[in-house]
């Protein structure tokens, strides 16, 4: 996956979904990412999560239970 700031992360998604509230979103993906750092597995399978997509759901997933995807080169991550 392709690394990305928490920052550009939210302004690229707020581009695209102008109903996202961007602090808000900021503030869940810090999270996620903390929760992902302390051990949070995919709810489905067990794998890392995905900290960009988990954030955007709401639940804790991997790319390819999110997406139904197995290639992720072309997706974000964020660093923090
Ligand atoms: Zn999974």
């Amino acid at each position: 996956m392709t690394p990305i700031s928490i920052k550009k992360f939210v302004e690229l998604t707020i581009n695209n979904n102008p109903d996202i509230n961007p602090k808000e979103l900021e503030e869940t993906l810090r999270a996620v990412l903390e929760e992902k750092e302390g051990g949070a597995r995919c709810m489905n399978c067990g794998a890392p999560i995905w900290v960009a997509g988990s954030a955007l759901v709401g639940s804790h997933m991997c790319f390819t239970c999110l997406t139904g995807e197995a290639d992720d080169s072309d997706d974000f991550e964020v660093l923090g």
